[in-house]
């Protein structure tokens, strides 16, 4: 299936390591023009290098704090300067901490805001409107299966990543009409630094080994294993192409089954 990819641009949030890095590499393998950032310029430029040499394309990459509107403005800018438009966006973060609502501080309640809901809208706010000058574009969020089926232990995804699906869907239908399509895309348990974070709390409050974590997890996920970045960056690239432009407002797992509802 041709993708329709080729000469898009596409910007990818937080995509030095994991999740987003998979999503830019996918796209660059489309033929897309990339722009990541993250926030530590000596890890981005290392994973730009190590891209460029996986894919064969150029890699522009900025230092940016997603929690910071007005880095993000400027690396937006940047790219649109660069490449004369922006076609594309996926939005993501690192991941809020791991804690239950005894355990959280009103300033991590705030900073987790800032993480997990509003970064999404300082990259909504510049690229929305260069995608409607434009009448194409494709804004895809990440977020969590904790937006289908809540997480125990983790009171700020589960809380806050409702939010971005809410945004996501009410953007699908504000933008629709001008050749937009946006779509939310929840990761399950995928082998990234998170995940490895995640299982390294859940053993030690357990008091059982990383490795009898790993092997619970991937016992409840019915193909039996845990995902892979590269199978969840496969639908990103999917819902950014010219196949998917009737796919708008959704939100879809890549979870190998882990949530047991119906939608
Ligand atoms: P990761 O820790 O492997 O990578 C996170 C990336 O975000 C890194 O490139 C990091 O440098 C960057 N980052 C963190 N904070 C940033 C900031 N303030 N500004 C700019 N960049 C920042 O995580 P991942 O597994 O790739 O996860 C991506 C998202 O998906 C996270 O929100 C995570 O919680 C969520 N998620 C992951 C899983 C999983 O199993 N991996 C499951 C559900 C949800």
């Amino acid at each position: 299936m041709d993708f329709g990819l080729k000469g898009r641009v596409a910007i990818v949030a937080a995509a030095s390591k994991g999740l987003g890095r998979a999503a830019a590499e996918e796209l660059a393998k489309e033929g897309c023009e990339i722009a990541i950032c993250a926030r530590t310029a000596a890890d981005l430029e290392q994973t730009a290098k190590e891209m460029e040499a996986a894919t064969g394309r150029p890699v522009f990459w900025r230092a940016v704090d997603v929690t910071k509107p007005e880095a993000v403005s400027a690396f937006v800018d940047a790219v649109d300067k660069k490449f004369g438009r922006v076609d594309i966006c996926v939005t993501n973060a690192g991941g809020p901490p791991s804690k239950k609502f005894a355990d959280l501080s009103l300033d991590e309640w705030r900073a987790a805001v800032d993480l997990t809901l509003l970064s999404n809208v300082f990259f909504a706010r510049e690229v929305l409107p260069r995608m409607k000058r434009n009448h194409w574009g494709r804004l895809i969020t990440i977020t969590s299966i904790s937006v289908k089926q809540p997480i125990d232990g983790l009171m700020l995804s589960n809380c806050l990543r409702a939010g971005v699906a809410g945004l996501a869907k009410t953007l699908a239908n504000e933008y629709g009409a001008d050749g937009i399509t946006v779509n939310n895309v929840c990761p399950g348990y995928t082998l990234t630094d998170r995940l490895g974070e995640l299982f390294e709390k859940r053993a030690k409050d357990a008091g059982v080994t990383i490795a009898e974590i790993e092997k619970q997890s991937a016992a409840a996920v019915p193909i039996g294993r845990l995902s892979r970045p590269d199978e969840f960056a496969a639908l990103v690239a999917f819902l950014c192409s010219e196949r998917a432009s009737s796919m708008n407002g959704t939100t879809i797992q890549v979870d190998g089954g882990l949530i047991k509802g119906l939608l």
